[in-house]
């Protein structure tokens, strides 16, 4: 019988009291009863507007079905033929602008919780599936991809079963892009990463650690001398940037993306851990997105006792996920919205005493449809702190860009492309993720390079 319940069957979370003093997983999965009660709230419906929501199109009123009937390694089978990362997506994506965004039962009531399902999916095959990948026979082509985050993972997983000898190419000692190095372990479990990866290893997929395509290798010496045909290029945005405001360079200032990689990454949190990491008492971070979010809730983990998120518009216009914010609220993190800092101050040692901010107001949309955030007059306050997190957005690296030859870029550096394929200016050379749009999504990055490993197909096959 249809579960007419306006909510979604809630998710058990660790208590905020609790998680807020741990790195251990916040949200822990609904139960093969909850699963299914939730699955029978699905209406079926013939147009699928949930799927069209969905930017790797899974098939979500059939799989949902499946676990509605507790058919849970059906329901496996239906999301992975085009999903290869659902513990992941289940996890991180954006459902409420996505999938969940499109659910009908969002109309009168909350929608289907097609987010929690995936996961539960994922998660119900890692623990009781058998596992017997094999190995596809190989097609005799080599494939170099750049970049072992999201995109390329997903590339190399969909050329690797097509018969393909892919290498990939890191520059860091372990695979996963921000899955590792970025998204916190409280939000998404290694052991989820290494098993993916794992899989893909077992289909003969070879991860080569340590390689910064561009110094240690160019791509063009990986076409001309190392004998790969292809190359998709999926190096993400990791560069951060900064507000250029003074005090930036003061003892306490991290770039989220540096202070989350000594954090999951090099593993600052655990205690034997030999990597340095500044235990501050009060952290300001600047920005309001996923990034902003996790290193905020890492910092409150690692002792904080305030933690700021300091964001220039208003809590309708914060990018991050509303769930992330959610949990954020209920760990202790104050939002200072409206607020935009001018100047990092320091204290009589040269590490960061405080900020000085001013308040701002809404005024008319800029060009991204967005209120701009205007400066209030006489506003300026301190805002007493002893870190400051800057994580105000990262662009694309330019390394490989200023190796490859050939290789046409945007001005702010992301990689030109034809839309559908991957495509670049550079004949055998795609690429997708990060690199081509800027920091995006995790399941956008994904389907680049699904797209992009379609193209390569079809590219070397004609040849
Ligand atoms: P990346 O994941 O950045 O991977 C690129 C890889 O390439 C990295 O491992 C890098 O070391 C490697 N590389 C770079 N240059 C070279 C080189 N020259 N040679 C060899 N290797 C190289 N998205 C969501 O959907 N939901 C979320 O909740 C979410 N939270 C996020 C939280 C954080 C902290 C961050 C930073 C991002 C978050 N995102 C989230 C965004 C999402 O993770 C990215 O959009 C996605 O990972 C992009 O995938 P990618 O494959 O393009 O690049
Ligand atoms: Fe929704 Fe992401 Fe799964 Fe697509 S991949 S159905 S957007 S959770
Ligand atoms: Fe089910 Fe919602 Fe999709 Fe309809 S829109 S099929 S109710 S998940």
């Amino acid at each position: 019988m249809a579960n007419m319940s306006p909510q979604k069957n809630e998710m058990p979370t660790q208590a905020p009291l609790v998680r807020k003093n741990n790195f251990a997983e916040v949200a822990l999965g609904y139960t093969e009863e909850q699963a299914i009660d939730e699955a029978k709230r699905c209406l079926n419906c013939k147009h699928r507007p949930c799927t069209a929501g969905c930017p790797v199109s899974v098939n979500i009123p059939e799989f949902i079905a499946e676990v509605a009937k507790g058919d849970f390694e059906a329901a496996y089978r239906i999301i992975s033929a085009t999903n290869s990362l659902p513990a992941v997506c289940g996890r991180v994506c954006p459902q409420e602008n996505q999938c969940e965004g499109r659910c009908v039962r969002g109309i009168k009531g909350e929608p289907v919780a097609i987010g929690r399902l995936e996961r539960f999916v994922a998660d119900w095959h890692n623990a009781n599936a058998e596992k017997s990948v094999q190995k596809p026979q190989s097609n005799g082509h080599k494939v170099a991809v750049v970049g072992s985050g999201p995109s390329g993972l997903a590339c190399a997983g969909d050329l690797a079963k097509k018969g393909y000898d892919v290498t990939v190419f890191e520059a860091l000692h372990t695979p996963g892009g921000v899955l590792v190095y970025g998204i916190p372990e409280f939000r998404l479990p290694k052991t989820i990463v290494a098993k993916e990866i794992d899989s893909l290893k077992s289909m003969g997929v070879t991860i080569a650690a340590n390689t910064v395509v561009g110094r240690t290798v160019s791509v063009d010496e990986l076409m001309s001398d190392e004998g790969f045909e292809a190359v998709f290029i999926g190096s993400g945005a990791g560069l951060p940037r900064f507000m250029n405001i003074p005090g930036e360079n003061l003892k306490g200032v991290y770039s989220a993306n540096e202070y989350l990689t000594r954090v999951n990454l090099m593993k600052a949190y655990l205690p034997d851990s030999q990597t340095p990491i500044y235990k501050a008492k009060k952290v300001a971070v600047v920005g309001g997105g996923n990034v902003a979010m996790d290193a905020a809730r890492s910092a409150l983990r690692l002792g904080a006792e305030e933690v700021y998120i300091v964001y220039r518009r208003s809590m309708e216009e914060l990018p991050a996920r509303a769930e992330e914010v959610e949990h954020a609220k209920e760990e202790g993190v104050i939002f200072r919205l409206l607020t935009n800092p001018i100047e990092i101050n320091p204290d009589e040692n040269g590490f960061v005493k405080s900020m000085t901010c001013v308040e701002m107001e809404l005024g008319e949309p800029d060009a991204s449809g967005r209120r701009k955030p205007v400066v209030k007059e006489n506003s300026e306050f301190e805002l007493e702190c002893d870190c400051v997190i800057m994580s105000i957005g990262t662009s694309p690296n330019p390394l490989i860009k200023s190796t490859t030859a050939g290789l046409e870029t945007h001005k702010w550096g992301g990689i030109i492309v034809e839309e559908q394929t991957g495509k670049t200016s550079k004949d055998g050379v795609y690429a997708g993720g990060d690199a081509v749009t800027g920091a995006a999504t995790v399941i956008l990055a994904m389907g680049a390079g699904k797209a992009a490993a379609k193209a390569i197909d079809e590219y070397l096959t004609q040849k």
